[in-house]
């Protein structure tokens, strides 16, 4: 199977933002698009892999944060693309107006610089896709394992011993170290870790992470994305319960973080890839709302 990873060169940071491209004998199929903002890069990048943009009739989306489906709207409107989507994210990409405006309360005047525009897609062509759901295009068999833990909409895409994996397999850019992309309102640690599992139990030869491209090292790559997983959440806790904001929390993590990136291996020059693929407040802001969550359970 060839599976061909477009940079997108999200914020001029390389290697940030994939969308990746599957052969089929139908037709390039689209997995992940990106935000609507770094649309024309994405589109040299399906041209110079020798496709042309206008074949992309699916776009099969890991879960509906705008760096992976953004810019889905566009090749439904233009191509008349069927987009496939789970369950929990279809009316949001039905009608994407809420989305657009919680996301406008967290970025404010950059909404247009980062992300571009959202438009409904049309619900003739969008596929709300339970759980083990398997679909056949052309010649490319794929099935949808529900994955949340990250987001409640999420879906990892496995294609024989491939999986398309989203961000359920973290964050990981060159010869860094994994890290779990943490931002609100989803986080949910106990999902997470069942959806490792899962991901474990397909036994695939490589995940494709969107934050960014091919792992295939699989047992010690998910070992040590269960164990950060829970380091990040505890360095958090404490926080949490002392009452700090996210605005007087973000900076110790990020320093945490940059040193256990910089531990890990990671070049000093790749830290703003590692920021612009998964920026430190929101993973402040989805921690801590995941704390707010489990303590509201138990009380
Ligand atoms: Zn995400």
């Amino acid at each position: 199977m060839n599976i061909h990873t477009i940079d997108q060169n999200f914020r001029d940071q390389s290697q940030s933002i994939a969308a990746f491209i599957v052969e089929s004998s139908e037709g390039p199929i689209l997995f992940e698009c990106g935000p609507h903002s770094t649309m024309p890069t994405t589109h040299e990048g399906i041209e110079a892999a020798g496709f042309k943009v206008s074949d992309i009739k699916h776009v099969f989306l890991t879960h509906i944060h705008f760096d992976h489906a953004g810019a889905a709207w566009w090749y439904a409107k233009h191509n008349g693309a069927k987009v496939y989507v789970h369950p929990r994210g279809y009316k949001h990409m039905l009608n994407p107006e809420r989305l657009y405006g919680s996301a406008k309360r967290i970025y404010g005047d950059m909404m247009d610089v980062l992300w571009g525009r959202m438009e409904a897609i049309d619900e003739t062509l969008l596929v709300s896709v339970e759980d083990g759901q398997h679909f056949q295009i052309g010649n490319i068999e794929i099935k949808a394992l529900h994955t949340p833990g990250h987001a409640v909409h999420h879906i990892a895409w496995q294609m024989g011993d491939q999986i398309i994996a989203g961000d359920v397999a973290g964050c990981k850019i060159g010869t860094g170290i994994v890290v779990p992309p943490c931002p609100p309102p989803d986080i949910n640690i106990e999902d997470w870790e069942n959806s490792i599992q899962i991901l474990r139990d397909a036994q695939p030869k490589s995940l494709w992470l969107t934050h960014y491209g091919e792992v295939t090292n699989i047992d010690e790559h998910l070992d040590r994305l269960t164990w950060i997983l829970h380091d990040w959440a505890g360095f958090i806790k404490p926080y949490f319960e002392k009452g700090a904001s996210i605005e007087a929390t973000t900076p110790d993590f990020l320093e945490y973080v940059n040193q256990q990136l910089l531990d890990g291996g990671v070049p000093k020059e790749d830290l703003p890839r590692y920021e612009a693929a998964n920026p430190s407040f929101m993973s402040v802001a989805g921690l801590m709302r995941y704390w707010t969550k489990k303590m509201e359970k138990k009380a």
